[in-house]
C-alpha cells in the first residue's frame, strides 16, 4: 500500500491486444472517488504475475460515505415502480451483453480462469439480471384471512445491505448480489476481493449507464480488514451477504451480532461428494466429473471434490477419469482452447500445493498431477489422490483448488454415510440410470443443492447454498427474495356494518 496519485481512469493493455480504460476509484453515488487517505494497491494477474494497475483503497472512513450513500438513496429507490427496477436491470443485462467480450478478458487478466470459464460467467451474469428483472414485479406479501374484523396483510419490505464477495468468481457473485439488491428495492455497498477488483469498477460503469438512481449501489475495493469488517459490523447497515470461507463467515456473524444484529446469509465452503453408482452412464459422467472438480481451476465452493466410486465400475471410472484429467488444456487463460487457467493468486497456489504435500505425508497416492506447471504464471496440473482414508486433511478440509480425492464404496447406504461425513454441505453430485435410487440418495443427503447425472450445473430460477458449515439462505431463485427483505404485517380493525366486536 502507498500514497499515490493515481488517475481514477488508467488504460490497461490485456495480453488480447485489447486496450480499454479501468475505473480505479471508489464507485459511490454513481461516481468514481478517491478515498480520503488515497491509498492505493495493486491488483497482480496470476496469469503473469505482475500488475496490471493499482485501485484505490476503502478505508473505514470510506465505508461510512459509502453507507450514507446506500441509506440516502433508500427512500426513494424503495418505493419506487417496479418497472422502474425492471428497466435498469434489463438494461444492465443488455450491457452486460454488448460488453461481454471486455468483461471476460479483465476477469482472465484479474482472475487468471481461462477465456472459456469467464465467457461462462459473463453469460451468467447477464442472465441472472434479466431473471431478476423479471422478478421486480413479483416480489409479494400475501392478504391473510383471518375473519371479518379484520384485514391483515404482508409487504416485503426492502434493506439496506452490505456485500462481501470473494475472488473466484468476481463478475458472477457480483450479480448474484446486486441483482436481488435491484430488483427488490435494497441498496448496497458491495466490496469486491482484494485479489480481483476490477470487473465490478467496470461494472459500476455500466450501472450508471443503465440508469440507476445514484447511490443505490455503490462498490468499494479494499481488503477484509478493514472495509470488509467495518461493513459487517456497521450500524447503519440492516444485512450483510457474504460469500468466501467459513471462517470469515464465523466472524461476519460475530460482527453482525455484536453491533446491531443485522439479518446475516452466509455462502460458504464445502467439500462435496460426487457419488458414481454402477449403472451409471460412464462416459457421460466422466464429464461431470471432470466440471465438479476442474471447472474454474477447481476454484468453486461447491467443487465435487470427494469423487466415491462404486465397486463394480471403479477400476473403469478411475481410468477413464485420470485419462480425462491428463487430457485437460493447461495454460495461457487466453488461448480459447484453454481450459484451465491460473489459480487465483499466490497465496491460493501455495495453500493447494500444501494440501497436495499433506496429502502425500498421510500416505494417500497421487494417480495424476500433483505438480506447479513450468514458467510464469499460477498454474497447477490437474491432480486426483487415490487411496486416501477418511481422517486425511485432504478428504476433510476444502482445497479450492484442482485436487480431488477418490474413495471406493460398496452399497448404497455406505455411499450415504460417506457423503454426509463432513461438517459441509453445499452440494452432491449423484450418477445412476436408476431414477429410484437417484431420488432415494438425494433424499438422504445433507446439502442445499443436488445435482444428479449432471454437477455445477447452475440457473437463475434454482435457489443456492448450503446446509451446517456451508451457509445461511439463498442466492437465485425466490428464495432470495426473502433474504433482501424483511417481512412487515399490518393487521386493520375492521368497524364495517355487520360484523362483530
Ligand atoms: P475470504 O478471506 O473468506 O474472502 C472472502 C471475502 O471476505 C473477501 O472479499 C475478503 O477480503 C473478505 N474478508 C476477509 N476477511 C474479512 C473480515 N474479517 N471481515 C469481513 N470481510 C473479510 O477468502 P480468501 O482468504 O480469499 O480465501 C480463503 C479460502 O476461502 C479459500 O482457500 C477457499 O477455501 C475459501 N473460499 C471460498 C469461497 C466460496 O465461494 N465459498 C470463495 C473464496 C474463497 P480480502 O479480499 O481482502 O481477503
Ligand atoms: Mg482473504
Amino acid at each position: 500500500m502507498k500514497l499515490a496519485d493515481l488517475p481514477l481512469k488508467v488504460k490497461v493493455k490485456i495480453p488480447t491486444g485489447r486496450e480499454y480504460e479501468q475505473p480505479t476509484g471508489l464507485f459511490i453515488n454513481n461516481e468514481f472517488v478517491y478515498p480520503k487517505q488515497k491509498k492505493t494497491f495493486d491488483v497482480i494477474s496470476p496469469t503473469n504475475e505482475e500488475s496490471i494497475t493499482s485501485v484505490y483503497e476503502a478505508l473505514e472512513e470510506d465505508v461510512d460515505i459509502a453507507v450514507e450513500a446506500a441509506n440516502a438513496a433508500y427512500p426513494r429507490w424503495s418505493t419506487s415502480p417496479p418497472a422502474v427496477r425492471a428497466k435498469v436491470l434489463y438494461k444492465l443485462a443488455d450491457l452486460i451483453d454488448e460488453n461481454a467480450d471486455l468483461l471476460a478478458e479483465i476477469e482472465t487478466f484479474d482472475n487468471g480462469k481461462s477465456l472459456m470459464n469467464s465467457k461462462g460467467d459473463v453469460a451468467l451474469t447477464a442472465a441472472y439480471f434479466r431473471s431478476c428483472a423479471g422478478w421486480c414485479d413479483k416480489i409479494l406479501g400475501n392478504l391473510i384471512n383471518t375473519g371479518a374484523t379484520h384485514l391483515n396483510y404482508t409487504q416485503r419490505v426492502p434493506l439496506v445491505c452490505g456485500q462481501i464477495i470473494p475472488w473466484n468468481f468476481p463478475i458472477l457473485m457480483l450479480s448474484w448480489k446486486l441483482g436481488p439488491v435491484l430488483a427488490s428495492g435494497s441498496t448496497t455497498v458491495l466490496k469486491s476481493a482484494e485479489s480481483t477488483p476490477l470487473s465490478a469498477l467496470y461494472v459500476g460503469k455500466l450501472l450508471v449507464e443503465a440508469g440507476m438512481p445514484k447511490g443505490v449501489v455503490n462498490i468499494i475495493s479494499g481488503f477484509g480488514n478493514p472495509a470488509g469488517a467495518a461493513i459487517a459490523s456497521h450500524p447503519k447497515l440492516e444485512k450483510v451477504a457474504f460469500t468466501g470461507s467459513t471462517a470469515v463467515g464465523r466472524k461476519i456473524m460475530k460482527a453482525a451480532a455484536e453491533s446491531n444484529l443485522k439479518k446475516v446469509t452466509l455462502e460458504l465452503g464445502g467439500k462435496s461428494p460426487n457419488i458414481v453408482f454402477n449403472d451409471a452412464d460412464i462416459d457421460r459422467t466422466i464429464q461431470n466429473l471432470v466440471m465438479a472438480i476442474f471447472y474454474n481451476s477447481g476454484e468453486v465452493c461447491c467443487a465435487g471434490s470427494r469423487v466415491l466410486i462404486q465397486s463394480g465400475v471403479y477400476d473403469e471410472v478411475l481410468a477413464k477419469f485420470k485419462k480425462a484429467a491428463e487430457s485437460i488444456k493447461v495454460g495461457n487463460p487466453f488461448d480459447p482452447e484453454t481450459f484451465m487457467g491460473a489459480q487465483a493468486s499466490e497465496i491460493q497456489l501455495s495453500k493447494i500445493l500444501n494440501y497436495i504435500e499433506s496429502g502425500k505425508g498421510q500416505g494417500a497416492k497421487i494417480l495424476t498431477g500433483g505438480q506447479r506447471c513450468q514458467g510464469k504464471g499460477f498454474f497447477l496440473q490437474p491432480t486426483i489422490f487415490t487411496d486416501v482414508k477418511d481422517d486425511m486433511k485432504i478428504v476433510k478440509e476444502e482445497i479450492f483448488g484442482p485436487v480431488v480425492s477418490i474413495i471406493k464404496f460398496d452399497t448404497v447406504e455406505e455411499a450415504i454415510a460417506l457423503a454426509n461425513n463432513t461438517e459441509y454441505g453445499l452440494a452432491a453430485g449423484i450418477h445412476t440410470s436408476n431414477i429410484n435410487q437417484a431420488i432415494h440418495v438425494s433424499n438422504k443427503i445433507n446439502a442445499g443443492t443436488v445435482w444428479i447425472n449432471t454437477y455445477n450445473d447452475f440457473n437463475p430460477m434454482v435457489p443456492f447454498g448450503g446446509f451446517h458449515s456451508s451457509g445461511i439462505g439463498r442466492e437465485m431463485g425466490e428464495e432470495v427474495f426473502h433474504e433482501y427483505t424483511q417481512c412487515k404485517a399490518v393487521r386493520i380493525k375492521l368497524s364495517l356494518p355487520g360484523t362483530k366486536l
